[in-house]
């Protein structure tokens, strides 16, 4: 069986990987994300628009024309897509970063380089340590340099090559400063075109101002999965799926936003979501998702789902989710299972969350 398994891979039995962005507020988190999906919700988020989770969903064909515009042959991508998550980097999100990060596959870690790892970074690290995840470092804002001269989306290395040399020293110096920050931390980093790219986390510099290092970006995450897809993102009939938020939403009232990591959610399933008291049993009324390539949090229209394949970020509306609490699993019934048993399973998440709310 195993000799086949690579090539029995297809779009239709691997999930999506999901990836998490984080590091301190201001790092970059948003502008990045923009650049990469080509929006631009940074400039638009005076009313407070960092301060949710959001997610973004790259559907593979999407991924391939990016790959093509970088030279990169991606003809191999055999995942559906690929989601980032984006939680808030404030303080009062501890716990929602937390539950975000728990949930991915990759990591984009960003850091300013001006600034160096941060509190919220090394928070962001130590958790991304905790649960073994891979990342990639994105050392960004490399256009506030000083004389650094614009080479818009073009390679890092290259642009670098172009650059005067007290620019390239001062880049050489703050690099140096990071990955020694990184040391202190336990972890071994580099410039992800210096030696063996395998043996240690890799940094991108980036701009998500002017573009430099994004296409490396995108080709590393890229890599990434090629790489670890068959090992790690084997779709699978059984549904994981946590509630990252509960939240009232104009003319739809309580949903819930969670994100499917695996298996399949439809229109009508019943589900068991963790209350504040008791269980809430209750049945799917709408599966919705932004437009592709959008964000969920930008206002406009929804996608409907009769059907929804992980892995996705979707928005839940049903009956009863006054009381659902966020940080718990969703859980789907199917006809031949136990709901007395799920009800309790489903339960007893509220003591892992409130355990985390007690120590933050
Ligand atoms: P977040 O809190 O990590 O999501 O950070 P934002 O994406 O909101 O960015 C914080 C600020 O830094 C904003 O004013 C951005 O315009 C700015 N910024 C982000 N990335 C870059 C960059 O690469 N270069 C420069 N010069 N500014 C950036």
């Amino acid at each position: 069986e195993h000799v086949n398994a690579e090539s029995k891979q297809s779009e239709e039995s691997l999930r999506s990987p999901i990836c998490c962005i984080m590091g301190h507020v201001d790092a970059g988190k948003t502008k990045l994300l923009d650049r990469i999906r080509g929006t631009n919700v940074q400039e638009g988020e005076a009313g407070g628009i960092t301060q949710q989770v959001g997610a973004t969903f790259f559907p593979a064909e999407n991924i391939r024309e990016r790959a093509k515009e970088i030279n990169v042959d991606i003809a191999k991508l055999k995942v559906p897509g690929l989601l980032v998550i984006d939680t808030p980097g404030h303080e009062a999100f501890t716990n929602m970063r937390s539950r975000g990060s728990g949930l991915c596959d990759i990591a984009i870690l960003v850091v300013d380089l001006m600034h160096g790892l941060e509190r919220q970074t090394i928070e962001s690290l130590n958790l991304l340590k905790s649960r073994n995840t891979d990342f990639i470092v994105a050392l960004n804002k490399v256009d506030r340099l000083y004389g650094w001269k614009t080479c818009r989306n073009t390679r890092f290395k290259e642009a670098l090559e172009r650059q005067a040399k007290d620019v390239k020293n001062e880049f050489y110096m703050r690099l140096n400063q990071v990955i020694t920050q990184f040391k202190e931390q336990g972890l071994n980093t580099d410039l992800y075109y210096e030696g063996n790219m395998r043996e240690r986390y890799n940094i991108v510099p980036t701009s998500a101002i002017t573009g430099e290092g994004i296409p490396e970006l995108l080709w590393l995450l890229l890599q990434w999965s090629q790489k670890t897809m068959v090992e790690k993102l084997t779709y699978s009939d059984q549904v994981q799926c946590n509630v990252l938020e509960v939240k009232v939403v104009e003319g739809l009232g309580k949903t819930i936003d969670v994100v499917l990591v695996n298996g399949v959610l439809h229109e009508g399933d019943q589900i068991v979501v963790c209350g504040n008291e008791e269980p809430i049993v209750t049945t799917i009324r709408s599966l919705l998702t932004p437009h592709p390539m959008k964000e969920l949090r930008v206002k406009g229209t929804y996608l409907h789902h009769k059907e929804i394949k992980a892995a996705q970020f979707v928005k839940i509306t049903a009956q009863g989710l006054e009381h659902a609490i966020a940080g718990t699993s969703l859980y789907v019934v199917r006809p031949q299972d136990d709901l007395e048993g799920i009800k309790e399973a489903a339960m007893q998440d509220v003591k892992s969350v409130t355990s985390r709310i007690d120590k933050s």
